[in-house]
């Protein structure tokens, strides 16, 4: 049984047939039924009025049960729940005698209710989906024998053999075999991805193909399976603010109605002169149809299917606050390296300065490179190795960061990076050099790299990372969806960040940025055009993804920053999961003002008819808990595909 059902109450008969409130609600609502036709037949056979109360009464408990409980556990933390006005109204019902009126509108109420818990079990599913995915024990190579180890002792190191078909029950990294892998649960994407030796696995993937070795990396709790399990639940159990307002303006609201209806009932009578027991009834009318039950389950239900829905496709939202305000963004920044390019840069040319040879310039780059952690030193060592050339570890080593590295050995400090590395340590390049540097931006192709080992200019390198062949239509498909200005930071070189700006249609390029000046960038976007989504790799980003209205980290099934830092988490290394999350957003904004349209609607119509023609309180207790059902039945739409 997983946690989250938990929570319900749960008792064994000793037959052993499990009886939890998903048994016991539905059984009360029909036993209220019961109870009704029972007791208009008593009274219509003029049954002794001792037997009739007792069947009466008897069906106000079935019916009035669970709204009861809700009651007085909402009054324990001093809060009002709308159940308060419909228990009120029954009870003022049979008050003036109108018992079986009462007790239909505690049957649909309470029926409404079920068919809410059920709706809402729906989006649940989606959650426990994911646990599933999660064995209770693991196959562990234990002195070259196979042992069964639970799921929860299975220690950091330990190595887990994993059979076709199997599916991944921890994170680690494959030590022996390669074999392809079904992502698709935690990213949604449906290709499946091949891996070998050293590449790193998932909790909750699919190995689909091979026999292999897994080393754990990380215990079960910490998984990234298990983060998106306890990320997913909270941010179902967060609320929007439309959602908080609500929930706030419940309390008043509630409140005043019960004034209202009593100062209705003592008032009407002293003025208009109408028998108080026609008032009375009128009034628990008013009672049932102002209450705002329709109004109080409207956000709630769209938000919960629609984070379901997301989490489905490998995009998590934080939070129902988050779907709000994406769907009002209007500007995207974009990060370059690793969002609108793979990331992945290699190295296309490699160019020495009179009178120093290419392997030189070449050996200096990769020692000088050997402990970075930028993507820019992974091409320059894997360039290198291509080479055969195995740099040693400098003695000092430094990142300057969005700028180059400075690395030192044999007393002789080396630097690499971009022109504005050289400008701001106040070094001017020889005029040969930078015409060279000049040229290479014009082509507009490469980033440029100098490299400095003491007083002598070496030369200059150019690496290139590719677009993303689909970011061009990518970026039509978000302004398609309504977004209006699309733009690109980047650490980059102007004339590349332009070239690639062109390419992929973006409206503005802002290059050669430092992280803070991302972040400041991201802030003036935030004052001028309102509600800013920022797309990063979450990585190097944290800052400018953290001063976003919405912070979008990408490709972050791997990355644990990224799961900390931004608010919406895109599981898969993938542009068009940002498109999905915008028109979901906006869709499911559409239906939240749907609903609460409608839901008020009908509130203000109902209380209208009661007050001028009058209403049947049978009648009224249809129409205000059939538009909570439609709310409800609104917002599951959200579950499905757009
Ligand atoms: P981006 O904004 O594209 O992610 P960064 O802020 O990481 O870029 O880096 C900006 C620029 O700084 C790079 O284009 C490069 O010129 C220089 N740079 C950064 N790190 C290194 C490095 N390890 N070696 C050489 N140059 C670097
Ligand atoms: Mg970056």
């Amino acid at each position: 049984m997983s946690s989250l059902s938990q929570t319900r109450t749960e008792s064994r008969t000793p037959l052993g047939l499990q009886l939890d409130d998903s048994v016991l609600e539905p059984l009360f609502v029909a036993l209220t039924l019961a109870g009704i036709v029972a007791g208009a037949l008593l009274e219509r056979v003029a049954a002794p009025t001792g037997i009739v109360l007792a069947v009466h009464g008897a069906t106000y408990v079935f019916g009035g049960w669970y709204a009861l409980r809700a009651i007085v556990a909402a009054l324990r933390e001093r809060t009002i729940e709308v159940d308060l006005l419909m228990v009120l109204a029954a009870l003022g019902a049979a008050y003036v005698g109108a018992w079986t009126e009462g007790a239909i509108l505690l049957f649909l109420f309470s029926l409404s209710n079920v068919l809410q818990h059920y709706a809402m079990a729906r989006t649940e599913r989606a959650i426990s989906s994911l646990l599933e995915l999660r064995p209770d024990t693991v196959t562990v190579r234990r002195d070259n024998t196979l042992v069964e180890v639970p799921l929860e002792e299975v220690a950091v190191g330990a190595l887990i053999a994993l059979r076709p078909g199997d599916r991944v029950p921890l994170d680690g990294v494959i030590v022996r075999g390669r074999g392809n892998f079904d992502e698709s649960a935690l990213t949604g994407e449906s290709m499946p991805v091949q891996k070998a030796e050293g590449a790193q696995v998932l909790a909750g993937t699919l190995n689909q193909s091979a026999a292999l070795d897994v080393q754990v990396t990380k215990p079960a709790s910490e998984s990234t399976l298990a983060r998106i399990i306890t990320m997913v639940s909270e941010a179902q159990a967060r609320k929007a603010r439309t959602q908080s307002f609500l929930d706030r303006a419940e309390q008043y609201y509630a409140l005043g109605v019960i004034g209202a209806v009593a100062l209705f009932i003592l008032l009407v009578p002293l003025f208009s002169g109408s028998a108080f027991g026609d008032t009375f009834y009128r009034g628990m009318v008013l009672l049932t149809v102002a209450s705002p039950c329709a109004l109080v389950i409207s956000v709630p239900a769209a938000l919960l299917s629609a984070i379901a829905n997301a989490a489905r496709h490998g995009v998590l939202f934080k939070g129902g606050a988050h779907l709000e305000e994406l769907s009002r963004v209007k500007v995207i920044a974009f990060d370059k390296t690793g969002t609108l390019t793979y990331g992945h840069p290699e190295v296309t040319d490699v160019l020495p300065q009179p009178g120093v040879s290419e392997h030189e310039l070449l050996e200096t780059l990769a020692r000088a490179e050997l402990q970075s952690e930028h993507p820019i030193a992974r091409a320059i060592l894997s360039y290198a190795d291509a080479k055969r050339i195995a740099p040693v570890e400098p003695e000092t080593f430094s990142a300057i960061t969005g700028m180059g590295v400075r690395a030192s050995w044999d007393n002789c400090e080396t630097l690499v990076g971009s022109p504005r590395l050289f400008q701001d340590g106040g070094l001017s390049l020889p005029s040969a050099l930078q015409a060279e540097v000049d040229r290479l931006h014009g082509e507009g192709r490469a980033t440029v790299l100098i490299v400095r080992r003491g007083e002598r200019w070496l030369g200059v390198a150019t690496v290139m990372d590719r677009a993303r062949p689909d970011a061009a239509e990518r970026i039509r498909e978000l302004r398609a969806a309504g977004i209006e200005r699309i733009v690109m930071l980047t650490g980059d070189n102007q004339a590349v960040a332009e070239a690639l700006g062109r390419q992929l249609g973006i409206d503005e390029v802002h290059a050669e940025l430092l992280p803070e000046d991302k972040l400041r960038i991201v802030e003036q976007f935030g004052r001028t055009y309102g509600p800013t989504a920022m797309v990063g790799d979450g990585v190097n980003d944290a800052p400018a993804l953290a001063a976003a209205t919405i912070g979008i980290a990408m490709g972050a099934a791997g990355t644990d920053a990224a799961l900390e830092t931004a608010d919406v988490v895109l599981m898969a290394d993938d542009l068009s999961a940002i498109a999905y999350a915008v028109k979901l957003s906006r869709r499911t904004q559409r239906i939240v003002w749907q609903n609460i349209a409608f839901a008020m609607a009908v509130v203000v119509v109902l209380v209208i008819s009661t007050l001028t023609i009058g209403v049947p309180l049978p009648l009224g207790v249809v129409g205000h808990e059939g538009s909570t059902i439609l709310v409800v039945l609104n917002g599951l739409r959200l579950l499905r595909n757009a």
